[in-house]
């Protein structure tokens, strides 16, 4: 071996190292550099991620609320299964059309409004109520007292499971909104509406249990023949509201008229005033439910 033998093996090393070294330091810059590409990624990630779990859970709040209201309100989906025998109810020439008003599900932070208009008018009308919380509308149970409206009832829970469970089910929430009502303002209301009205249990449970255990109680229960359509999902607007009513009043003896009394209801409250003006102007007389005025009941319809 000579010596540029020996000279050219160390400069091939050194060759090799300065590429190795090289290497390394390209390997680590590379690697740094996409660490740093995945990192940012991944922040911007968590950072949008945070924002869709902020989203949907104001969404899933807001459905909550709608869940809830839904089920307050979900009288009419149920439309499809009865039907009101209307044969001994046709007005006849020179009759004066009889309009009961009820409003279900109240109180809410509609019912001052609602009791408002009917004063201005001086209307009587009937609120089926259900269990609320007393401290916050203890004063809307008593004001629909106080001031001559019949205060029916439309259970205490609301809710269908829980009521149609069973007829000690039934019989147990009965007696608490009788109570509620009682203690709240001293009636002893004998009237009573179904959740969903009396078709949606009757046609699908054991009928005759909560019918006996109410005219056991004296109680009589009020469907209703006429619908504002409020319930529905479908927005009304206060001129449809009276059109719907209109159009069925005139051909009724007596007219009970379906309305919600809902804090999600202000359709409702805005076409009450025209609502009281049509029928007036067409004759009808509006009265509050008492214990003679007409049953107007629900029978099922096989589909
Ligand atoms: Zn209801």
């Amino acid at each position: 071996m000579g010596y540029n033998e020996g000279v050219e093996r160390q400069r091939a090393k050194r060759k090799r190292v300065a590429r190795m070294k090289r290497f390394i330091i390209t390997t680590i810059a590379v690697f740094m550099l996409v660490t740093l590409c995945v990192m940012t990624f991944l922040v911007f990630e968590v950072v949008s991620l945070q924002r869709q779990v902020d989203v949907l859970s104001a969404k899933a709040s807001v459905s909550t609320d709608v869940a809830e209201s839904v089920e307050m309100v979900d009288d009419t989906y149920l439309d499809t299964v009865y039907q009101v025998d209307d044969t001994e109810n046709l007005l006849e020439e020179g009759e004066i059309p009889l309009v009961y008003l009820t409003f279900d599900d109240g109180p809410s932070d509609n019912t001052d409004r609602i009791l408002d208009i009917l004063d201005d008018y001086n209307v009587k009308a009937t609120f089926f109520v259900v269990g609320k919380d007393i401290e916050t509308y203890g004063d809307q149970y008593r004001r629909i007292v106080d001031e001559g409206h019949s205060i029916g009832m439309h259970s205490f829970s609301h809710k269908y499971s829980e009521i149609y469970g069973s007829s000690d089910a039934f019989v147990s929430d009965y007696q608490k909104i009788h109570q509620l009502i009682f203690d709240t303002t001293g009636v002893d209301s004998k009237l009573y509406r179904f959740p969903g009205g009396s078709s949606n249990s009757l046609c699908n449970t054991s009928m005759s249990v909560f019918v006996d255990y109410l005219n056991s109680q004296n109680v009589k229960y009020y469907d209703w023949n006429v619908d504002v359509g409020d319930a529905t999902p479908a927005a009304f607007s206060s001129a449809e509201i009276v059109d719907n009513v209109m159009r069925n009043v005139v051909k009724y003896k007596t007219s009970v008229i379906l309305m919600h009394d809902a804090s999600n209801k202000d359709a409702t409250v805005e076409a009450l005033p025209e609502l009281i003006e049509a029928l007036q102007q067409n004759g009808a007389m509006i009265l509050p439910i008492t214990d003679d005025t007409t049953v107007i009941h629900h029978t099922c319809v096989v589909q």
